[in-house]
């Protein structure tokens, strides 16, 4: 497959990629809950326990029977946070809770002690409005309910939940291992290494840490240089330890573009190598043996766009998860363009009325503009301008 063959449109190119990534296998394992985070459930997780565990007062104040209006109680315990009570209610009593207290026996209703005045073993109820206050035994999940559904991604609030639920161990996936290789003579990574000529690598800590991010193990971070041999080394090397490499650099037209060239040498398959979108038109797609290697083009701000809208959703896949449809908002200012052939992503950012304001670039070199947007909105293939208020749809990458 050459550079001359077919450009594929971008919604075929995302179809073609999640479509082998969905049929890679992908082993599973159990590990501690509190070693989770970033992984991915495999099978759902049960609830152990039955939340609330019993009927909890949601305020500190005084517990009552449900009908029981009166002026003032006699006070027959102090439960704190902790504690149980231990006798049950009756008309004209009342017991003091902390919030997060079982409610006793007969409670229909806490009065918030911001509504009472307390005397020596009696209260006076100076308002009785207001809710019941109480937080009703297993009125939030029972024994054996799912509390989340496989495949999920287990961040911060998924864990704190299953914690809360009692579950100590979960089924997840095997962590997904991605290589990273930049190519190119002139990129170095070491500042001191600057002469004319060579440029610092972005590329190269710009995917690992968006693998990073997203919790994508790296296996590998190397530089291959614009020959054909180190090239084919470097992506043979990267495959041998990851279930994803990324390539940046050397998949366009020019004399010393081998990573497509090299691809073959190692007898992957190329899926496409041009896509009818902006900026990342020259992007080779290509796997072997359950093994995806996506060769991006050079420029950082087109890594850094495919990234998201072909790696990320590819990672996520492979273990069955859909990624989000892209969200429409509207536009803040006029958009036009000339050229109307591929798909346009142009940097843009959220603002305060829920706007996209487009973020002001020059091309696809231009990283540093990129610390002003939020993400890409997109111009459709053959639309040229687009008017203020019309909504775009938009992948937001912050
Ligand atoms: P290429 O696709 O290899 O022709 O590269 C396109 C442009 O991206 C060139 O200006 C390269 O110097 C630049 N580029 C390639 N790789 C990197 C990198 N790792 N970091 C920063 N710029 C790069
Ligand atoms: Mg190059």
């Amino acid at each position: 497959m050459d550079k001359n063959s077919k450009m594929i449109l971008l919604e075929d190119s995302i179809k073609v990629v999640n479509a082998i990534a969905g049929d890679i296998a992908l082993s599973t394992e159990t590990v501690d809950i509190r070693q989770a985070s970033g992984r991915t459930l495999a099978s759902d997780a049960l609830s152990k326990l039955q939340l609330p565990p019993f009927n909890k007062s949601a305020m500190d104040g005084f517990a009552v029977m449900a009908d029981d209006v009166r002026d003032e109680y006699k006070v027959l315990e102090f439960i704190p946070a902790g504690s149980v009570p231990s006798m049950p209610l009756s008309a004209g009593c009342a017991t003091k809770v902390m919030t997060g207290a079982p409610v006793p026996e007969g409670a229909g209703k806490v009065v918030m002690v911001e509504q009472t005045t307390e005397t020596q073993g009696a209260v006076k109820v100076n308002d009785h409005a207001g809710r019941a206050n109480i937080c009703f035994k297993g009125e939030d999940i029972q024994v054996g309910d799912c509390v989340l559904k496989a495949p999920s991604l287990l961040g911060a609030l998924e864990i704190a939940n299953l914690i809360s639920c009692g579950i100590t161990e979960v089924d997840v996936f095997a962590d997904i291992k991605v290589a990273v290789v930049s190519t190119g003579d002139e990129i170095v990574d070491d500042a001191s290494k600057i002469a004319p000529g060579k440029i610092m690598n972005a590329n190269g800590p710009l995917l690992a840490g968006l693998c990073e991010k997203n919790s994508l193990k790296v296996t590998s971070v190397s530089v291959a240089k614009d020959n054909r041999k180190d090239t084919a080394k470097a992506i043979a090397d990267a495959m041998d330890a990851a279930d994803i490499v990324i390539l940046s650099g050397g998949v366009s037209m020019g004399d010393l573009d081998f990573v497509d060239t090299a691809m073959g040498d190692l007898g992957l398959k190329v899926h496409f190598n041009r896509v009818a979108v902006k900026p990342g038109k020259p992007m080779t797609f290509a796997s072997k043996d359950s093994k995806m290697v996506f060769g991006l083009p050079g420029n950082p701000v087109s890594v850094y766009l495919m990234f998201h809208l072909f790696v990320l959703p590819a990672a996520r896949a492979i273990c069955g998860i859909e990624t989000d449809k892209l969200i429409e908002l509207p536009l803040s200012e006029d958009f036009k363009r000339k050229k109307t052939d591929r798909a346009l992503f142009a940097p843009g950012k959220i603002i305060t009325d829920g706007k996209i304001s487009q973020v002001k670039y020059h091309g696809s070199a231009h990283l540093i503009a990129l610390m002003k947007a939020d993400g890409f909105f997109l111009v459709e293939k053959g639309v040229g301008s687009i008017s203020a208020d019309e909504k775009v749809k938009f992948i937001n990458v912050s």
